[in-house]
């Protein structure tokens, strides 16, 4: 079934041969901390389990757990992200990463992580450093 958005909602069962056995997709990448739990409506199946992956992760401070502030009840919240990130060197390194900047007839002035985000047209290539410069602005989605 679809959520009011068009997105497909539904438990994924992989057959995993580390533990020759059934797991659930959603499970692994909220323990890994790849994914928040979120439900909708009434739909609680499998809720007990998919929070005790949750808290697992939450407490290993993994993927998105590593940053404070980030997961929020509603999201993701960018702006912890940044603000607990920029400080580090990671700056002056990613400067040279390729970004793909909003071109064409968007008046967009944000940069992307790829060619073809957001199924934009005309993403002009250049380092994130020029970007920059040229005045775009990171993309919430890519970054
Ligand atoms: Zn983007």
């Amino acid at each position: 079934k679809t959520d009011k958005y068009d997105r497909h909602l539904g438990y994924l069962w992989y057959y995993s041969t580390d533990t020759s056995n059934w797991q659930m997709f959603n499970e692994t990448l909220i323990s890994k901390g790849y994914a928040r739990v979120g439900y909708i409506y009434s739909q609680k199946r499998h809720l007990d389990e998919l929070y005790k992956a949750q808290d697992y992760a939450k407490s290993n401070k993994l993927n998105i757990w590593s940053v404070d502030g980030y997961v929020t009840d509603k999201g993701f919240d960018v702006e912890a992200y940044n603000s607990n990130t920029n400080t580090s060197s990671s700056d002056s390194s990613s400067s040279s990463n390729t970004v793909y900047a909003n071109g064409g007839s968007s008046s967009s002035n944000k940069y992307h992580s790829t060619k073809n985000a957001h199924n934009m047209k005309g993403a002009i290539k250049m380092t994130e450093k020029e970007a920059k410069s040229k005045g775009y602005v990171p993309c919430g989605l890519c970054y």
